[in-house]
């Protein structure tokens, strides 16, 4: 594989790493976000090839017996989520450099993987207060879902100093302000 850069953010769901990498998507036109597979279905408006590359369980475990991911995992019982090495050759070819939003175990496997070439950014919420605060603001998931999410995010923040870098997404300016600097120093090296 050609290699080039990638930035992988990791992070409890809930703690605004979605809203960071947009943000950053705005900021740096070389940034491109790798599209995974997923065994799951379709959620509200997702589109194949867009938001993930749906595929049924059988096409996912194939895919895993012919050697196609860089890493995958089962983040929630029973659904499967993966990196395709197609899609990172996909990025590269352009030149771009991939953004990446993977669970914490597949954070710490790609920066295992990518070593240097990969800068590894764990985004911290205030607390889990805070955290089950913005959950039930953002309005997607239902009560009991809220509660295994917080229960996740306990675990979850242990794997925080395997990270190269920590962000507190407290105040959000701040915390997009403290990516674009890390990410615009990756960049140069
Ligand atoms: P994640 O991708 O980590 O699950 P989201 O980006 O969806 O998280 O953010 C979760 C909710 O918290 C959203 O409603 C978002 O608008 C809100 N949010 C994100 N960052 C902050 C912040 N710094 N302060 C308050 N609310 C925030
Ligand atoms: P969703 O809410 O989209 O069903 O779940 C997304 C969860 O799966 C998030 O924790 C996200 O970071 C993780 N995820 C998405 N794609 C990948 C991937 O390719 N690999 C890994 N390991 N996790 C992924």
């Amino acid at each position: 594989m050609n290699k080039g850069k990638l930035i992988i953010f990791s992070a409890p769901s809930g703690s605004g790493k979605t809203t960071i990498v947009h943000r950053l998507m705005q900021i740096f036109d070389c940034l491109e976000f790798s599209i995974s597979a997923t065994s799951r279905a379709p959620r509200g408006q997702e589109v194949d090839g867009k938001d993930y590359y749906f595929l049924t369980n059988e096409e996912f475990d194939s895919r895993v017996a012919a050697d196609c991911f860089v890493e995958w995992e089962e983040v929630y019982q029973g659904t499967k989520y993966g990196t395709l090495k197609s899609e990172m050759e996909r990025i590269w070819a352009k030149n771009h450099t991939i953004l990446f939003d993977v669970d914490v175990k597949g954070g710490v496997n790609l920066k295992s993987i990518f070593g240097e070439n990969a800068l590894a950014v764990f985004v911290m919420p205030p607390s889990v207060e805070e955290l089950r605060r913005r959950l039930v603001g953002r309005g997607t998931d239902s009560a009991e879902m809220i509660e295994r999410r917080v229960a996740k995010a306990e675990e979850e923040i242990a794997y925080a100093d395997k990270f190269d870098r920590v962000v507190v997404n407290d105040s959000l300016e701040d915390a997009v302000e403290e990516c674009r600097r890390m990410v615009t120093d990756f960049l140069a090296v």
